[in-house]
């Protein structure tokens, strides 16, 4: 049986590659979004194995251990993030295409094990832009805005070694194009 194709889609926190996911998932049921652990807190509005599976740093290390994770990063310094292996290796051998929305350290992890997989990133129209979305949203001190802005410009300037890369200046023009690079890559194999 064919094996599905994975995707995985990065960005800043900020450009609005949540949104683009969710969009992608509600129009395909072929597509399957890999929700992953991370330790640190909920935001307001997130629902524990829904956006992330909040869990603690023991149990986080428990599963690296395990190698129950298919990548794993840092990002921000103490809080940890990853991917857990089972589901998504399991949807793949059923021939189901599969989301991962992570960073780059992570990205570049799993295109080692899975040189086949497709990198998308979403690059906010301006860094301008960028500041205000992460403003929008209310959850930030002026010391993780600077962190959140400073790793955003490290992301961008990574973004040059992924596949394809969208603008999301227009949420509709954005998820239509992300359609199409699916499609396009479906075609390929
Ligand atoms: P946030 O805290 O804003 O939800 O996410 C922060 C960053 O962590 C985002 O760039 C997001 O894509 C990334 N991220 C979320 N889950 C994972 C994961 O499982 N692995 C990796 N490497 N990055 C992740």
């Amino acid at each position: 049986m064919k094996k599905g194709t994975l995707f995985i889609i990065s960005g800043p926190s900020g450009t609005g590659k949540g949104t683009i996911c969710k969009r992608l998932l509600e129009a395909d049921p072929d597509l399957r979004l890999s929700v992953s652990v991370t330790t640190r807190a909920p935001r307001e509005g997130e629902v524990d194995g829904r956006e992330y599976f909040f869990i603690t740093r023991e149990q986080y290390l428990e599963l690296l251990e395990s190698g129950g994770l298919l990548e794993h990063a840092s990002v921000y310094g103490e809080k940890m993030y990853g991917t857990p292996r089972e589901p998504v290796v399991n949807w793949l051998e059923q021939g189901l295409d599969v989301i991962l929305e992570i960073d780059v350290q992570g990205a570049f992890q799993v295109r080692e094990n899975y040189p086949e997989c497709v990198l998308i990133f979403i690059l906010p129209p301006s860094m301008e832009e960028l500041r205000n979305r992460i403003l929008g949203r209310g959850s930030e001190t002026e010391e993780t805005m600077a962190a959140r802005l400073g790793e955003a410009q490290r992301e961008i300037d990574l973004s040059e070694r992924y596949d394809h890369r969208v603008v999301n200046g227009d949420l509709e023009q954005a998820v239509t194009e992300v359609q199409q690079i699916i499609r396009s890559e479906r075609t390929k194999r």
